[in-house]
Protein backbone atom coordinates (compact mmCIF):
# COMPACT_ATOMS: atom_id res chain seq x y z
CA UNK A 1 0.00 0.00 0.00
CA UNK A 2 1.15 3.74 -0.80
CA UNK A 3 2.70 5.87 1.79
CA UNK A 4 0.54 8.76 1.50
CA UNK A 5 -1.69 9.06 4.04
CA UNK A 6 -5.69 9.10 3.31
CA UNK A 7 -6.45 12.42 4.56
CA UNK A 8 -9.89 11.66 3.53
CA UNK A 9 -11.18 15.20 2.68
CA UNK A 10 -14.43 15.14 1.27
CA UNK A 11 -14.44 16.38 -2.14
CA UNK A 12 -17.63 18.87 -2.93
CA UNK A 13 -17.06 17.99 -6.69
CA UNK A 14 -16.46 14.44 -6.53
CA UNK A 15 -19.83 12.36 -7.77
CA UNK A 16 -19.53 9.38 -5.57
CA UNK A 17 -19.38 11.77 -2.16
CA UNK A 18 -22.23 13.05 -3.63
CA UNK A 19 -23.92 9.79 -4.14
CA UNK A 20 -23.22 8.98 -0.45
CA UNK A 21 -24.51 12.54 1.10
CA UNK A 22 -27.63 11.61 -1.39
CA UNK A 23 -27.13 14.65 -3.64
CA UNK A 24 -27.92 12.59 -6.44
CA UNK A 25 -30.84 10.40 -5.70
CA UNK A 26 -29.82 6.82 -6.08
CA UNK A 27 -31.19 3.20 -4.85
CA UNK A 28 -28.88 1.58 -2.42
CA UNK A 29 -28.55 -2.26 -2.38
CA UNK A 30 -26.52 -1.78 0.42
CA UNK A 31 -25.22 0.15 3.45
CA UNK A 32 -23.09 0.24 6.33
CA UNK A 33 -21.37 1.99 8.50
CA UNK A 34 -18.27 2.28 5.98
CA UNK A 35 -19.59 1.51 2.39
CA UNK A 36 -22.86 1.70 0.13
CA UNK A 37 -23.35 0.09 -3.10
CA UNK A 38 -25.44 0.76 -6.14
CA UNK A 39 -25.93 -0.09 -9.53
CA UNK A 40 -23.82 1.48 -12.25
CA UNK A 41 -25.17 4.23 -14.47
CA UNK A 42 -23.55 2.36 -17.65
CA UNK A 43 -23.37 -1.26 -17.21
CA UNK A 44 -21.15 -3.35 -18.70
CA UNK A 45 -23.14 -6.60 -18.06
CA UNK A 46 -26.78 -7.20 -16.24
CA UNK A 47 -25.58 -7.09 -12.97
CA UNK A 48 -23.09 -4.13 -12.01
CA UNK A 49 -22.73 -2.77 -9.31
CA UNK A 50 -20.29 -0.17 -7.58
CA UNK A 51 -19.33 -0.86 -3.64
CA UNK A 52 -17.66 2.50 -2.20
CA UNK A 53 -16.72 3.21 0.85
CA UNK A 54 -18.90 6.67 2.15
CA UNK A 55 -15.51 8.31 2.72
CA UNK A 56 -13.48 10.02 0.47
CA UNK A 57 -10.37 8.19 -0.03
CA UNK A 58 -8.89 8.83 -3.71
CA UNK A 59 -8.07 5.19 -4.95
CA UNK A 60 -6.27 1.80 -3.92
CA UNK A 61 -2.97 3.26 -3.31
CA UNK A 62 -3.89 5.86 -1.33
CA UNK A 63 -5.00 3.71 1.63
CA UNK A 64 -2.30 3.21 4.82
CA UNK A 65 -1.04 0.07 6.49
CA UNK A 66 -3.67 1.22 9.50
CA UNK A 67 -5.86 -0.92 11.05
CA UNK A 68 -8.92 1.34 9.74
CA UNK A 69 -7.41 1.21 6.01
CA UNK A 70 -7.04 -2.52 6.44
CA UNK A 71 -10.64 -2.81 7.90
CA UNK A 72 -11.85 -0.81 4.95
CA UNK A 73 -10.53 -2.87 2.41
CA UNK A 74 -11.64 -6.61 4.21
CA UNK A 75 -15.03 -4.83 4.59
CA UNK A 76 -15.21 -4.04 0.64
CA UNK A 77 -14.44 -7.13 -0.88
CA UNK A 78 -16.07 -9.15 2.15
CA UNK A 79 -19.60 -7.06 1.15
CA UNK A 80 -18.65 -7.29 -2.96
CA UNK A 81 -19.02 -10.85 -1.83
CA UNK A 82 -21.81 -11.19 -0.04
CA UNK A 83 -23.73 -9.13 -2.25
CA UNK A 84 -23.00 -11.74 -5.04
CA UNK A 85 -24.20 -14.21 -3.68
CA UNK A 86 -27.44 -11.77 -2.93
CA UNK A 87 -27.71 -11.13 -6.56
CA UNK A 88 -27.65 -14.72 -7.46
CA UNK A 89 -24.15 -14.74 -8.87
CA UNK A 90 -23.24 -18.39 -7.65
CA UNK A 91 -21.74 -19.33 -11.06
CA UNK A 92 -19.37 -16.64 -10.73
CA UNK A 93 -18.72 -12.51 -11.16
CA UNK A 94 -15.76 -10.55 -11.67
CA UNK A 95 -14.41 -7.63 -8.79
CA UNK A 96 -12.35 -4.64 -10.47
CA UNK A 97 -10.57 -1.70 -9.19
CA UNK A 98 -8.96 0.67 -11.70
CA UNK A 99 -6.72 2.49 -10.90
CA UNK A 100 -5.21 5.90 -11.86
CA UNK A 101 -5.56 6.96 -15.61
CA UNK A 102 -3.83 4.15 -17.11
CA UNK A 103 -5.65 1.69 -15.20
CA UNK A 104 -9.10 3.05 -16.31
CA UNK A 105 -10.13 4.83 -13.19
CA UNK A 106 -12.80 7.63 -14.08
CA UNK A 107 -13.88 8.63 -10.88
CA UNK A 108 -11.53 8.81 -8.40
CA UNK A 109 -13.24 7.80 -5.51
CA UNK A 110 -12.17 4.43 -4.62
CA UNK A 111 -14.82 1.97 -5.95
CA UNK A 112 -15.49 -1.60 -6.59
CA UNK A 113 -17.21 -3.30 -9.28
CA UNK A 114 -18.67 -6.26 -9.16
CA UNK A 115 -19.71 -7.13 -12.47
CA UNK A 116 -21.89 -10.58 -13.49
CA UNK A 117 -24.53 -12.32 -14.94
CA UNK A 118 -22.20 -12.83 -18.24
CA UNK A 119 -18.96 -15.10 -19.34
CA UNK A 120 -16.36 -13.17 -18.46
CA UNK A 121 -13.18 -13.19 -21.10
CA UNK A 122 -9.56 -12.65 -20.38
CA UNK A 123 -7.58 -10.50 -20.88
CA UNK A 124 -10.13 -7.54 -20.24
CA UNK A 125 -9.99 -4.67 -22.58
P1 LIG B 1 -14.00 3.68 -13.21
O1 LIG B 1 -13.89 3.85 -14.68
O2 LIG B 1 -13.53 4.90 -12.46
O3 LIG B 1 -13.40 2.41 -12.69
O4 LIG B 1 -15.54 3.49 -12.93
C1 LIG B 1 -16.42 4.54 -12.72
C2 LIG B 1 -17.79 3.99 -12.95
O5 LIG B 1 -18.73 4.90 -12.44
C3 LIG B 1 -18.13 3.79 -14.43
O6 LIG B 1 -18.44 2.43 -14.67
C4 LIG B 1 -19.32 4.72 -14.66
O7 LIG B 1 -20.29 4.16 -15.53
C5 LIG B 1 -19.85 4.92 -13.26
N1 LIG B 1 -20.50 6.19 -13.03
C6 LIG B 1 -20.04 7.42 -13.41
N2 LIG B 1 -20.89 8.39 -13.01
C7 LIG B 1 -21.91 7.75 -12.36
C8 LIG B 1 -23.09 8.21 -11.72
O8 LIG B 1 -23.39 9.40 -11.66
N3 LIG B 1 -23.90 7.28 -11.16
C9 LIG B 1 -23.59 5.94 -11.21
N4 LIG B 1 -24.47 5.10 -10.64
N5 LIG B 1 -22.48 5.47 -11.80
C10 LIG B 1 -21.65 6.36 -12.37
ZN1 LIG C 1 -15.65 11.18 -3.24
Amino acid sequence: MGLETNTRQPDLNCIFCKIVKGEIPSKFLLETQDVVAFNDISPQAPTHVLIIPREHVKDISKLSESAEDRALLGTLFQQAAELALKLKLENGFRLVVNTGDEGGQTVHHLHLHLIGGRQMVWPPG
